[in-house]
């Protein structure tokens, strides 16, 4: 079987009710690849507003969950709150919250097995600063990346792995479909490796970072390029353009 394409949107910290009720308005009434799956993750405080209004077949993703049940936690939301929001996905470890933040592996490990045992689909975003490339040093970084969350997760299948370079990331300059193709094979290998055959093959392997309407046909087109995270395009119309990249 091929994997599904896959397309998530990451809202970041923008947005209004007024502009999320026009985007999740105009995913509505596009024609969006039905082979393709689509994701979208706005601000937390829009997740219900945005599951309301859109249609089904699109699904919501949060950008963060908390690692522990519900309790004295001021300012997190737990798994069982989304799931009972339908919200159905979580971005974790983005690198916002890595570097802003300081998540560290181990956190976004934790979260991660919090969130696939209640039941979340999680988009797990990965990815190595300009220094650590320029050092040669990107698959180490990456690969540590994944060792954390396989120390605390066996069963991959409701994982998606975005690689997000984070010099890439909001600065227009994308990665070439060749860096991009030889970062999705080595994780796809370590996969094979360290989790199994089954998740080598099976598991999403997306690329993020300053994807447009203009750059993700090429990219689309590379073998274990599964789709895309798409931060500042998703807020735009341009969005369906890229679900569609693969047309
Ligand atoms: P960008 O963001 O598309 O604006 O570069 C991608 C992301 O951070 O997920």
């Amino acid at each position: 079987m091929p994997r599904q394409f896959f397309v998530g949107g990451n809202f970041k910290m923008n947005g209004s009710v007024d502009t999320i009720k026009g985007i999740v308005s105009h995913l509505n009434d596009a024609k969006v690849d039905s082979n393709t799956e689509v994701v979208i993750a706005p601000p937390a405080l829009y997740l219900l507003l945005t599951r309301e209004h859109l249609r089904s077949g699109i699904e919501v993703a949060a950008q963060n969950v908390f690692d522990k049940p519900n309790g004295a936690f001021t300012g997190e939301i737990s798994v069982a709150q989304l799931k009972d929001s339908n919200i159905t996905w979580t971005l974790l470890g983005h690198s916002e919250r890595r570097v802003v933040l300081q998540e560290s592996d181990s956190f976004v490990a934790s979260k991660t097995k919090a969130a696939l045992d209640g039941g979340l689909g999680v988009i797990l975003c990965i990815g190595e600063s300009l220094e650590q490339r320029e050092a040669g040093k990107t698959i180490d970084v990456v690969t540590a990346q994944l060792s954390a969350v396989a120390k605390e997760v066996k069963d991959w299948s409701k994982i998606v792995i975005a690689y997000e370079p984070i010099w890439a990331i909001g600065t227009g300059k994308v990665a070439t479909k060749e860096q991009a193709q030889e970062v999705h094979a080595a994780i796809r290998e370590w996969l094979g490796k360290e989790v199994s055959s089954e998740a080598a093959d099976n598991t999403r392997i997306i690329y993020g970072g300053s994807v447009s309407e203009k750059n993700c046909r090429e990219l689309a087109q590379e073998k274990d390029i599964d789709g895309f995270l798409v931060g500042g395009a998703s807020l735009k119309p341009a969005f369906v353009d890229i679900i569609n990249a693969r047309q």
